[in-house]
């Protein structure tokens, strides 16, 4: 794993596979999700070709980014079983699982910790306002919901990255109450390692109809999560919503230091394809920042994860000390 200095900016090489797209939930700004029953559900056997395929090439990450089944759905063990087998899978052909699949029941969470270097959950905003407007028809996305699987993420020692989703209905002091809570939690548990920071960009699929949050905003926003969060959370900002390269830099020089995931694909934004590592060395290194890859587990968490998994890390972490 690389050591981390004041001019260094990092990714995770990844891969994002979907278990389903189908999702109880009816986020007005979601342009991911299909209404449950009508699209298939991704099978082991298509998993396993896909993750063969991408053996040698270098990606470390298996991003498990799924729709929700509702925890009372008849589906529900099926949807966990086929989560935790894919990340098993996965795990088991050499890669390292992270997943994102909507709020879980502490059990669930505490065996997908098993399979997981870590998770993810984005918080989006927790605004109770937003009940009424974009998440009106979305009940996971309860504030309170998904402030305890940030609480039980730390219970249980996993360690986890979450996120705003920006320019959804927000105010200013909303966002700046959710950064507040997150860094309250991390004061306890110390859990966080990544805040992503996600401005709102319109796509083809969703019903709300709002202008993308202003990417010239986000250095602002940055700055002053940083001023929020504690030091070593690390703020990220997904490159392919921030087209303008000299925006891209002034958010950067605000504080982000990580631009996420970089795959063929951004599920969650379809009409905005990743800006591919090359293409962000050629931004970033004429200005001195030097783009490396990260493991999706920060390296102070390795002593929470099992034996099986740190094996697992320790083999690509001297894979990355060979390559950096
Ligand atoms: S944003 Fe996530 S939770 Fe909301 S509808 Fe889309 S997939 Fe479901």
């Amino acid at each position: 794993m690389q050591i981390k200095n004041s001019c260094t900016v990092t990714y995770s090489p990844a891969y994002t596979i979907v278990p389903t797209y189908e999702c109880f939930n009816r986020c007005t700004y979601c342009n991911f999700r299909t209404e449950p029953g009508q699209s298939p559900w991704m099978t082991l056997s298509a998993a396993e070709r896909v993750l063969q395929r991408l053996q040698g090439e270098n990606i470390c990450e298996i991003l498990i980014l799924s729709g929700e089944v509702h925890p009372h759905s008849s589906k529900r063990q099926a949807w966990f079983q086929q989560i935790y087998d894919l990340c098993e899978l996965a795990l088991a052909m050499g890669f390292l699982p992270h997943t994102n699949a909507g709020p879980l029941s502490f059990d669930e969470m505490r065996k997908l910790k098993n399979v997981n270097v870590s998770m993810g959950l984005m918080l989006e905003q927790l605004t109770p306002a937003l009940l009424h407007t974009v998440h009106r028809h979305a009940p996971s996305k309860l504030p309170e919901v998904r402030l305890q699987q940030l609480q039980w993420a730390g219970e249980l020692q996993i360690p986890f990255t979450t996120g705003l989703l920006l320019g959804i209905g927000e105010t200013p002091d909303d966002c700046w109450e959710t950064l507040e809570a997150i860094s309250r939690l991390h004061q306890n548990y110390r859990h966080i390692q990544e805040v992503i920071l996600q401005p709102h960009s319109p796509g083809n699929q969703q019903s709300f109809d709002a202008p993308a949050f202003d990417p010239h905003q986000l250095p602002e926003v940055i700055a002053k999560a940083r001023k929020i969060l504690p030091p070593d959370i690390t703020i990220q900002i997904p490159p392919n919503l921030v087209k303008d390269d000299r925006w891209l830099l002034a958010c950067i020089k605000a504080g982000a230091r990580d631009l996420g995931g970089i795959g063929p694909k951004d599920e969650v934004n379809p009409d905005y394809p990743h800006i591919q590592e090359q293409a962000l060395r050629e931004i970033l290194q004429p200005v001195g920042w030097q783009l490396i890859p990260r493991l999706p587990v920060y390296p102070q968490f390795d002593g929470w994860l099992s034996g099986e998994l740190q094996k697992a890390v320790r083999q690509w972490r001297k894979i990355s000390s060979r390559t950096n």
